[in-house]
């Protein structure tokens, strides 16, 4: 029996409403990851992380998938702005959520690196809900092997701490210090967008910037303005792979207050649409939203925030795919 889904359409809302039916990302067919490979013609896979051990303060991103699902059934077709409409372009699936074990961390990081493992032997692009930020470390472990990605990094943090509590290296701020180190991350060609908030020390970004990351702090985006940022966005990765990881508490937290590390002061959610919009081209591998918190989310505006953002940034990965 063939497991090919029937259409790689979303579940038109004239057919069953949008309220109605078993969430998936966007209302996309499930293909589960042991039926990926027969399956044969998925070109992105939408990808839940329920993983929040990473955290060091106030943890909940591990419910993030499930409630995003729930909201991007809000989702419809066609970008109004590019036309764009992704469901045309490519055959998108929600491949369900990546296993974890939620009280052993490096059990964890295992199996989410090899669940994106078979996803990027399958040549599926994935785009992935989190969790907390230290998903996009074995993400990158399982698709940045072959050479070092360059990365649009949208966070109030830089992540790139060293340690916590000692010895423990792996936490939500410390993914992009490991996968430099680990060559699978080249910090020349990377960009952190929105950076702010009180630090731990007054050296906390001056590692980051030796290493030739480009950071813009959120004094100097609102300096810049949004096209700007774009641009210096675009100069710094070029034309080379590169990842897109989107933290919503790079959002003000008027915008997006279900997250566990609010920081005041941030780009607003049009704004973060405007700059996801002016990535259009730039060679994406790969992409995550991550830091839903719906313990903190008591509207829900977060996991629409953060539903709607993956839709903005499928809609680039459609055209990558409908180019190749
Ligand atoms: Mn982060
Ligand atoms: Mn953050």
């Amino acid at each position: 029996m063939s497991k090919k889904p029937r259409s790689y359409k979303p579940v038109s809302g004239f057919v069953l409403p949008r309220f109605a039916g078993i969430a998936t990302f966007m209302r996309l067919p499930h293909v589960p990851l042991e039926d990926l490979a027969e399956v044969g013609d998925v070109d992105i896979g939408l990808i839940g992380v329920p993983w929040d051990g990473g955290t060091t303060n106030r943890a909940g991103a591990r419910h993030g998938p499930r409630q995003i699902r729930d909201l991007s059934t809000m989702v419809r077709n066609v970008h109004h702005v590019s036309g764009i409409s992704p469901f045309t372009l490519a055959n998108c699936a929600d491949l369900g959520d990546t296993p974890v074990n939620p009280i052993d961390l490096q059990e964890s990081i295992d199996k989410i690196e090899s669940f994106y493992a078979e996803v990027h032997k399958a040549g599926v692009l994935p785009l992935s809900a989190g969790g907390d930020h230290l998903i996009t470390l074995p993400i990158m472990r399982a698709i940045a092997k072959q050479r070092p990605v360059g990365m649009v990094h949208f966070d109030a943090h830089t992540d790139t701490n060293d340690r916590y509590f000692g010895e423990h290296k792996l936490t939500h701020g410390t993914p992009f210090r490991r996968a430099i180190e680990e060559g699978l991350l080249d910090p020349k060609r990377t960009v952190q967008i929105g950076i702010r908030g009180s630090l731990y020390t007054a050296q906390d970004m001056d590692w980051g910037r030796a290493q030739g990351i480009r950071v813009i702090t959120i004094e100097e985006y609102f300096d810049l303005g949004v096209e700007a940022v774009i641009a210096e966005a675009r100069r710094v990765v070029g034309d080379g792979a590169t990842y897109l990881s989107f933290d919503v508490d790079g959002l003000d937290p008027v915008y997006a207050p279900g997250t566990g590390t609010p920081e005041i002061g941030g780009y607003s959610t049009h704004e973060a649409q405007r700059m996801i919009r002016g990535l259009r081209g730039v060679n994406l591998v790969g992409a995550d939203v991550v830091e839903v918190a719906p313990p903190f989310d008591t509207s829900g505006a977060t996991a629409l925030v953060g539903a709607t953002l993956m839709y903005e940034i499928l809609c680039l990965l459609a055209e990558i795919v409908a180019k190749q």
